[in-house]
């Protein structure tokens, strides 16, 4: 086993690990990435389709664009990058962290650290998890992996497709396939809304005609070797109604039924879960439950845009960067989600340091308010011209309006969506 040192570690070479080791070296502390695939970038390298980098570049980029601004200047600074390299463990010792991970070039490797950033990503959510009736053919993908297939292996999965699921990588596998020369029989949804963005449904489905059927599911698969088509069931009251059953063939069905946080890394460390988001408990801070780690991006919480990603993964390499000069917050009280309100991350705020908040709301709604109360008392009421589950809100506090003495180290903060 080969041992090796620096001050953090950063454990995935996604959006989130790149822009958290950027920001740490731009403190002045040196890092790690340790990326298991060839090459730095995440799932980005494999989303051809424009839509990136509105926030962060000003203007619409591919995933691989994207990408390449930031491996371009990972590359060049002094950051040491292990690629085809996957991390193993994460442990504590007495000097701090120890992070091992294996490759083929260099076998295992022991690197002590003094901070680890979790920046795994996320994973699909497979036939397994959704538990559809039916035979066992080929011919059953994942959406994601479809991308990976087309745009990066060169291989079409099958000619008539349906898909499960109205999440943005299902949209826009919905018009790749059709690019590709594959006839895309519809979209079956289980919610009485769309579940990714509205430019998704526009750009990939309508402007394709390719039928969205919300409030349907896809209640058994058939054929023997490949897929042979799908039943597809309509709901009434949440119920299926299955006289008004239909058959669709198909040689193809991709499910884009959500993304699951990359925890299990996470988990064997002690690292405690948020049960609302799937990823870890982080305080405002952005540290898990287990003292100098700290998490970014998709395995935090699932986001829809790659700015936010790196927005916040840029403000955990600054946290990280504090955390190593000793600092620690000396007021954190706990975010709890309110009304209409799925997830708030982080869990913990800092009145004397107030900064964004992420959060998802539970119900479609135009004109919404976001209402942030503490103890009961309003503190602030942002604005939303419209807020729906797909899309994820982001709000930024300002101490301005923020008056410290009225926290308390048992005061709870709730936000919800009026
Ligand atoms: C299909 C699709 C379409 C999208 N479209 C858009 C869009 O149009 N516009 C937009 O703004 N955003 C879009 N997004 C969202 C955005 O691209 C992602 O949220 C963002 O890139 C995620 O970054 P990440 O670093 O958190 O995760 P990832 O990019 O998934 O990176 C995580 C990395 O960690 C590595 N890893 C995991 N475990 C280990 C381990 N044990 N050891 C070593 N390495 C490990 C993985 O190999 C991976 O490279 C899209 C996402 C998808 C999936």
């Amino acid at each position: 086993m080969k041992n090796r040192a620096c001050d953090v570690v950063v454990v995935g070479g996604g959006a989130a690990g790149m822009a958290a080791s950027l920001a740490v070296l731009e403190q002045g502390y040196s890092s790690a990435i340790v990326e298991r695939e060839e090459r730095l970038g995440g799932i980005l390298l494999q989303c051809i389709h424009n839509g990136f980098g509105l926030t962060e570049f000003n203007e619409e980029l591919t995933g691989p664009e994207y990408a390449e601004s930031f491996f371009t200047s990972v590359l060049k600074s002094d950051i040491q990058v292990y690629v085809d390299t996957t991390v193993t463990a994460i442990e504590r010792s007495r000097e701090g962290l120890e992070v091992f991970f294996v490759n083929t070039r260099d076998g295992i490797i022991r690197m002590s650290c003094r901070a680890v950033v979790l920046a795994m990503g996320c994973r699909e959510r497979n036939r397994g998890n959704l538990r559809i009736p039916g035979t066992r053919p080929a011919g059953v993908y994942t959406a994601g992996l479809a991308q990976r297939l087309i745009n990066m292996e060169g291989y079409i999965p099958g000619k008539e497709a349906v898909i499960i699921g109205s999440g943005d990588i299902g949209l826009i596998m919905a018009r790749r396939m059709v690019w590709s020369g594959c006839r895309v029989h519809g979209v079956v949804e289980i919610l009485p809304y769309p579940s990714g963005l509205t430019r998704n449904i526009v750009q990939c489905l309508k402007d394709f005609d390719i039928p969205l059927y919300l409030r349907h599911i896809i209640s058994r698969i058939h054929g023997k070797h490949r897929v042979e088509g799908v039943d597809v069931t309509p709901l009434v009251n949440g119920i299926p109604d299955e006289e008004n059953t239909f058959f669709i063939p198909c040689d193809t069905l991709l499910l884009s039924a959500g993304l699951i946080p990359e925890n299990e890394l996470s988990k064997e460390a002690g690292v405690v879960i948020n049960p609302q988001t799937g990823g870890p408990l982080v305080d405002s801070t952005m540290m898990t439950s287990v003292e100098g780690v700290f998490a970014a991006g998709n395995v935090l919480h699932v986001h829809d845009i790659v700015d936010y990603v790196t927005e916040e993964a840029r403000r955990t390499g600054g946290y990280v960067a504090e955390y190593l000069t000793g600092f620690k917050p000396s007021l954190q009280v706990k975010v709890k989600a309110g009304s209409n309100v799925r997830y708030v991350n982080p869990a913990m705020f800092n009145p004397e340091r107030p900064d964004r908040l992420y959060l998802r709301s539970l119900i479609v709604k135009n004109k919404a308010v976001v209402d942030i109360s503490v103890d009961g008392t309003p503190l602030q009421q942002i604005k939303q011209r419209h807020v729906q589950p797909s899309e994820m809100i982001s709000i930024s506090l300002s101490a301005a309006g923020i008056d410290p003495s009225i926290f308390t180290p048992d005061s709870a903060m709730e936000v919800s969506i009026l």
